[in-house]
C-alpha cells in the first residue's frame, strides 16, 4: 500500500493571538458605569426594549455634526460661513406645534409640513436614522428639549466655535499589547485659522447631561476618558492637544436661550503626563476586569449611590437589580 504522505513534515502554525478592541466610551467607560448592563447588552446583545440614553446622545452629536457640516459648506457650498437659522430659534410652543401637525399629516395621509428651521431639518433626518434602527423617543418631550437644547448652542456657541472645528469624529487609535484601544473625539477646535497644528488643537467632547447631579464616580471617568483621548491624540500626532474639553448639553436647558454660557457646562480637563499615566493605567485595569468577565460570565451591578437613579430609571434590568431606588430595588408593576 503506498503512503502519500510519508516523507512530508508540516510545520504546526503559531498561535496567533487575536486582540479585542476596545472603545474608550462604549465599552471601557459603559463597563465602569455599570457592568451588569454592559454585559447584558454589549457583550451578550440583548435588544433593550427602550434606548432613551442612546436616543438622545446620538440626536445630539449627529445633529451638531451637521450644524458643523452646514457652517463649513461641506454639504451646500452656500451655506459656507453661515450658522444654521442663522443662529435664530424658535420657541418651545413653535417647536411642539410643527411636531404635532407632522403628527396629524401623518395620521390622515396628508403631505408633511416642510420643517420650519434648519435644525428641525437635521433632527428629523438623524431622528429617521434612528428610528429605523428601532432607537426612539420614548416622550415626546424628549424631542423637544433635544431639539431646544441644540438650538440654543447653535445660537450661543456657533458664532465663536464653528469657524474654528478643524475636524469632527476624529477617530484615534493604539495597539495596547493585549488588546486595541480605540476612540473618535467629537471635535478638534484649532486657537487660530491657520491649517491644522495638532500642538495647538483642543479637544471637545459633547455629553447629552448635565454636569450637575453627576456622580463624583462619573465625572472621573469622564476625566479619565479625555486624558486617554489626549494619550492616543499624541500616539497619533506626537505632541499632546493644547486643552481637553467637556461640554454638558443639558447644562443649557431652559425656557429661553442662555446669553452666556452656563458656568457648569464647560469643563476643562487637565491633561499633565503623570495624570495620563495614570487614567492609561485605570484602563488598562478595566479591559483586564472586562476580559475576566468575559472568562466567568460574571457581570455585576455597581453599589447603590455609585451609579445615577437617572441611569437606572431608564435601564430594562431595573425589574430585578438590587442597585436602584437607593439599594430597595424598583417595584414591579405587576403583580
Ligand atoms: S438597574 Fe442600574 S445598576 Fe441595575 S443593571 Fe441597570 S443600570 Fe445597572
Amino acid at each position: 500500500m503506498t503512503k502519500p504522505f510519508k516523507g512530508i513534515s508540516v510545520p504546526l502554525s503559531n498561535n496567533s493571538v487575536v486582540k479585542r478592541r476596545y472603545s474608550v466610551t462604549q465599552d471601557v467607560v459603559s463597563f465602569r458605569r455599570c457592568a451588569r448592563q454592559y454585559g447584558a447588552f454589549n457583550v451578550h446583545k440583548y435588544a433593550p426594549a427602550q434606548q432613551t440614553q442612546t436616543y438622545f446622545g446620538t440626536i445630539i452629536h449627529q445633529v451638531l455634526d451637521r450644524c458643523h457640516a452646514h457652517y463649513h459648506g461641506i454639504v451646500d457650498p452656500s451655506n459656507k460661513g453661515l450658522l444654521p437659522d442663522n443662529g435664530l430659534t424658535l420657541s418651545e410652543e413653535e417647536i411642539r406645534d410643527y411636531f404635532n401637525e407632522v403628527k396629524g399629516a401623518q395620521k390622515t395621509g396628508e403631505a408633511v409640513p416642510s420643517p420650519p428651521s434648519d435644525i428641525i431639518r437635521y433632527f428629523i433626518q438623524v431622528e429617521n436614522g434612528l428610528n429605523s434602527k428601532g432607537i426612539l423617543a420614548i416622550r415626546s418631550d424628549t424631542r423637544v428639549q433635544a431639539v431646544k437644547i441644540l438650538q440654543y448652542f447653535n445660537a450661543l456657541e456657533g458664532p465663536t466655535l464653528y469657524p474654528r472645528v478643524k475636524d469632527t469624529e476624529h477617530r484615534l487609535q493604539a495597539d495596547q499589547t493585549n488588546h486595541v484601544l480605540h476612540g473618535v473625539v467629537d471635535l478638534l477646535v484649532d486657537i487660530s485659522d491657520e491649517n491644522l497644528d495638532p500642538a495647538n488643537c483642543e479637544m471637545w467632547d459633547y455629553k447629552g447631561s448635565s454636569r450637575v447631579g453627576l456622580k463624583p464616580k462619573d465625572l472621573e471617568t469622564y476625566e479619565f476618558q479625555m486624558r486617554v483621548y489626549a494619550y492616543l491624540y499624541q500616539r497619533k500626532h506626537g505632541v499632546l492637544p493644547r486643552k481637553a474639553v467637556l461640554y454638558f448639553l443639558n447644562e443649557l436647558d431652559g425656557s429661553t436661550c442662555p446669553s452666556k454660557r452656563p458656568v457648569n457646562a464647560l469643563v476643562e480637563v487637565s491633561i499633565e503626563p503623570s495624570e495620563i499615566q495614570v487614567a492609561i493605567n485605570e484602563f488598562t485595569k478595566t479591559v483586564n476586569q472586562i476580559e475576566q468577565s468575559r472568562c466567568t460570565n460574571k457581570w455585576e451591578a455597581p453599589a447603590p449611590g455609585d451609579i445615577s437613579e437617572q441611569d437606572c430609571k431608564s435601564c430594562d434590568l431595573r425589574w430585578y437589580c438590587k442597585t436602584p431606588n437607593g439599594g430597595k430595588g424598583v417595584k414591579p408593576i405587576y403583580p
